[in-house]
């Protein structure tokens, strides 16, 4: 349901959206109590500065690359695939990224098969501006370009319900107007895109940070996928991941129950033991588990139980002292039902550092692109509406004003970026409003022209603004002092553990071979 509120519409769909990041994390993160209060606080409403001189230039560069533009977020829509299995999808990205000139100086990037970085540079000494594409789709999403819940091109299965065939073409695509644009004008500079692979689940910008690989931008930028249009000083959460492991002993559960020990019973106590922790907990806190191994049958004791537990708050400390705590409830457990726990704290990230030089600056590119829908356009996102019973109020007709002081419950992989340069994010509407991310019609919008203006604008958005970081030494003087004065002093100590060298979620033929030659093969 849209909601209007002082400001305009409401800004807890915009919110959702900015919080999407993270996979699993994503789609369950945000905080409707948050957002509510996000959405009461009133922003205040910015003066029109008018967009700077390099709006007109980035829209004439992104015009020039429609067409290596689409065709990334079209052949990534046809060929959805899974976090960690993006062979394809980042193999198209490589594909056009060499095309156009830039030079791969990484692949397989920080242990992850997907992962890659790409270069271009012009003259010595210049700035470095980073974009971070993802490509990476969800299980049962696959959807037809239409509107109506409908088999995709290869069935159902997989589909862009997050929009990261239109995120990776427009940072990508970004990247391809820039240098368009620092040729033209002789800057010198050096662009740099980083192929994110698996943010739905545990994101490779995790793994590439772990390596200090954003530690020498002068800024990131990114955007995500959203019902609407905005940016601002919005922070999202920090977040653990642990796979509680329960190892009992089997018996017949009818004969000798009394020789076995449930590791069930464990699990289930440790539920219990989580859902007594709540009521000391901030209402910044988030736990959020679920049971994926709780024994086979009820006549057999289970030796084994799995939980995967979710841990979030605003910042490391305190995501760091509730898991702690969380993993004396699992002893605590283990201890009550003579089992024994074993604990893997296998993913983590931080909190979304915002910026607000560059989310202001931001916000003037993106009023400066039009939010136009053409009656088609509108018949399709209304339809969409129609069968997800939303009311029927089409697409975005404008963009939010500025955000402020926002501190929403959802978390993304961007996290880590913004822990190591200036990273500003914004949102853009590929998908009608009222609409959630990860859902079918996020896939259908994607495949049509809603997703193509998606790719195109956010190009348009993001390749000014990184022109204007080539060019304006006040603009990233801002940007760092921001940056510096939220970080603080402290060290960045990465969420992973040092044991864990590849993501727990890799197959194993990936674990096997390594190096992305070896997949090559398997992709065609
Ligand atoms: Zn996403």
């Amino acid at each position: 349901m849209i909601k209007r509120s002082a400001s305009g519409l409401d800004r807890r769909t915009l919110l959702a959206a900015m919080g999407a990041g993270g996979g699993a994390l994503l789609s369950s993160a945000t905080s409707t109590v948050a957002l509510a209060q996000a959405s009461d606080a009133g922003a205040p409403v910015e003066e029109p500065k008018g967009p700077p001189a390099s709006a007109g230039v980035a829209a004439q560069a992104v015009d020039k690359w429609k067409d290596p533009i689409l065709r990334i977020s079209h052949e990534v829509w046809q060929n959805a695939e899974l976090s960690l299995n993006e062979i394809v999808s980042h193999q198209i990205h490589i594909r056009e990224l060499e095309a156009a000139g830039f030079t791969i100086t990484s692949r397989g990037t920080s242990g992850v098969p997907t992962a890659f970085i790409a270069e271009w540079k012009q003259g010595t000494g210049g700035p470095l501006v980073g974009y971070l594409p993802e490509y990476d789709a969800l299980p049962g999403l696959g959807n037809a370009a239409e509107p109506r819940q409908t088999p995709g091109p290869k069935g159902v299965e997989v589909g862009h319900g997050c929009g990261h065939n239109m995120l990776g073409a427009g940072c990508t695509g970004a990247a391809f107007a820039l240098k368009e644009m620092m040729q033209a004008a002789g800057t010198p500079g050096t662009i740099r895109v980083y192929g994110c692979a698996a943010e739905e689940v545990e994101g490779a910008k995790v793994y590439m940070a772990r390596d200090n690989l954003f530690a020498d931008l002068d800024a990131a930028l990114a955007w995500h996928p959203a019902p609407l249009a905005g940016t601002g000083v919005v922070r999202l959460a920090a977040v653990d991941m642990l796979k509680v492991k329960f190892h009992g002993r089997t018996a017949h559960a009818g004969n000798t129950p009394w020789d076995g020990r449930s590791a069930l019973k464990a699990a289930e106590m440790f539920g219990v033991g989580v859902q007594m922790m709540r009521e000391h907990l901030q209402s910044t806190t988030r736990l959020h588990y679920i049971y994926e191994a709780a024994g086979q049958a009820p006549n057999i004791i289970p030796d084994f139980a799995q939980v995967w537990i979710m841990v979030r708050d605003i910042d490391r400390p305190k995501v760091g002292s509730i898991t702690e705590w969380v993993k004396q409830v699992a002893e605590g457990a283990a201890m009550a039902t003579q089992t024994r726990a074993e604990l893997d704290l296998f993913f983590g990230m931080h909190d979304l550092l915002p910026n607000e030089p560059l989310a202001r600056h931001l916000l003037r590119h993106i009023q400066a692109v039009p939010l136009e829908w053409t009656a088609e356009e509108q018949e399709f996102a209304k339809a969409c509406q129609r069968e997800m019973k939303l009311p029927e109020t089409g697409m975005a007709p404008q963009p939010l004003p500025f955000l402020t002081d926002v501190n929403a419950g959802g978390s993304t992989d961007v996290g880590d970026v913004s822990y190591q340069a200036p990273t500003a994010i914004f949102a853009w509407p590929t998908m009608p409003l009222g609409v959630s991310l990860h859902t079918w019609p996020v896939t259908a919008c994607g495949g049509m022209s809603i997703g193509d203006k998606g790719s195109l604008n956010t190009a348009r958005i993001m390749a000014a603004a990184g022109y204007d970081l080539m060019t304006d030494a006040e603009l990233r003087k801002a940007a760092r002092a921001d940056f510096d004065k939220r970080r603080g002093d402290a060290p960045f100590v990465s969420p992973l553990p040092p044991e864990r060298k590849q993501p727990l979620g890799l197959d194993r033929f990936f674990i096997k071979t390594g190096e992305d030659e070896q997949f090559a093969d398997i992709a065609s």
